[in-house]
């Protein structure tokens, strides 16, 4: 099969990384007879020095024609004084917008060989945890009605928490339906002991679940949540939760793996297409060094094989490789804690190798 690729390589270890995630692609598609075809689209604060904007015209027309997007990191500090309109993250929140992408998927899953990693308790941390956080990306606090207005008390601020049935359920579908292709279990996370929207997204979530007898659904306040999580993780398959708390609980998540390094990450919408992106920043520091850990865009796009592309035995074969090569003891120095370690080039190789 073919399949074309916007790639957007952006700023510091970006391109390294793509680089990297894209040789493990066409290793895959040799392996399995299919065909990546990539078109290079800038976007950041490279689009910045070239074009004045950090999405030029045209590029959002051209992942709208992908199949699906491959994301780098973008911005750094040279790009860091511009006015918001102007700075290197708005080109991400236009894709998104414009792709309309309204799910985020975190995976947080304890790599065994990097157990040592997580801040959690040895005897939580032996029983291991794989969940899948998905996060509503457009709607809740982030986006309802704010302002400030003087009260009797002086200046004042609002924020608003707004969600319809329709984006409870559209958000609530793709919890499900990935549930189905992982344990078959999802929590629900809300404050319907206090608001309002959070009892409308209980109601809508119950309803859906009549959708999917063979999914389990559990409900979870957030506060719960928040303790549950560091508490007995392994308890947890998708979580599905509003744009505010998915924020709050999907770094924490993160977290407690203790390499955000090495976490993927996925954008998706209605269609099949998503924007895929390891979950760290441009790291300005190591750019151009070659010590860059590959993995968490490797592992992006291997989500991109499976959610994007239904690719299911190539996207295990991606994550076994990352596993296999991780238990051999290979390290890039951001997870080899002081020990011996190896550059991003010489990872990417063992990957290649690997496979
Ligand atoms: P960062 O994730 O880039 O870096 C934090 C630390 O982790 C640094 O020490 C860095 O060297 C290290 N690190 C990150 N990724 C690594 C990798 N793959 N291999 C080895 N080490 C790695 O976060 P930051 O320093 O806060 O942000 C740097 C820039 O990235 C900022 O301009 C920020 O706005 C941007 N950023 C972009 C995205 C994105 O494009 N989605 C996300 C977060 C931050």
């Amino acid at each position: 099969m073919k399949f074309n690729i916007a790639l957007i390589k952006g700023d510091g270890i970006g391109p390294e990384i793509i680089d990297s995630a894209c040789q493990v692609l066409d290793k895959v598609g040799n392996k399995f007879g299919h065909e990546f075809i990539y078109t290079d689209i800038k976007a950041g604060g490279c689009a910045i020095d070239e074009f004045g904007v950090p999405l030029p015209d045209g590029a959002l027309e051209e992942c709208l024609q992908s199949d699906s997007v491959l994301l780098g990191a973008v911005g750094g500090p040279r790009w860091d004084n511009l006015p918001g309109h102007l700075r290197p993250e708005r080109a991400l929140l236009n894709i998104r917008k414009g792709l309309e992408l309204f799910a985020n998927l975190r995976p947080a899953r304890l790599i065994p060989v990097l157990k040592e990693a997580s801040p959690l308790r040895r005897e939580t941390v032996e029983k291991g945890f794989d969940l899948l956080i998905v996060r509503e990306l457009t709607g809740g606090m982030y986006f309802g009605k704010s302002g400030r207005y003087l009260s009797k008390d002086g200046e004042t601020a609002f924020d608003t928490e707004t969600y319809s049935v329709k984006e409870i359920r559209r958000i609530g579908k793709v919890a499900f339906e990935t549930a189905r292709t992982r344990r078959s279990h999802v929590t629900s996370i809300d404050k319907a002991n206090v608001m309002e929207s959070s009892r409308l997204w209980r109601e809508t979530m119950h309803e859906l679940a009549k959708e999917y007898p063979d999914v389990e659904l559990k409900d979870m306040l957030v506060d719960n949540a928040a303790m549950q999580l560091v508490q007995n993780p392994a308890q947890f398959d998708v979580i599905v939760t509003s744009n505010i708390f998915g924020d709050i609980l999907s770094d924490e998540a993160s977290q407690l793996t203790g390499s955000i390094g090495l976490l993927p990450s996925a954008s998706l919408g209605e269609t099949k297409r998503g924007m895929y992106e390891p979950i760290h920043g441009s790291a300005p520091d190591i750019a151009g060094k070659d010590m860059a850990n590959p993995i968490a865009t490797v592992l992006s796009a291997a989500m991109m094989l499976r959610l994007s592309f239904g690719l299911n035995k190539e996207a295990d074969a991606v994550e076994k490789a990352v596993d296999d090569v991780l238990a051999s003891g290979l390290r890039t120095q951001d997870i080899a804690w002081g020990g011996p370690s190896i550059s991003g080039s010489a990872m990417t190789k063992a990957l290649l190798e690997r496979l």
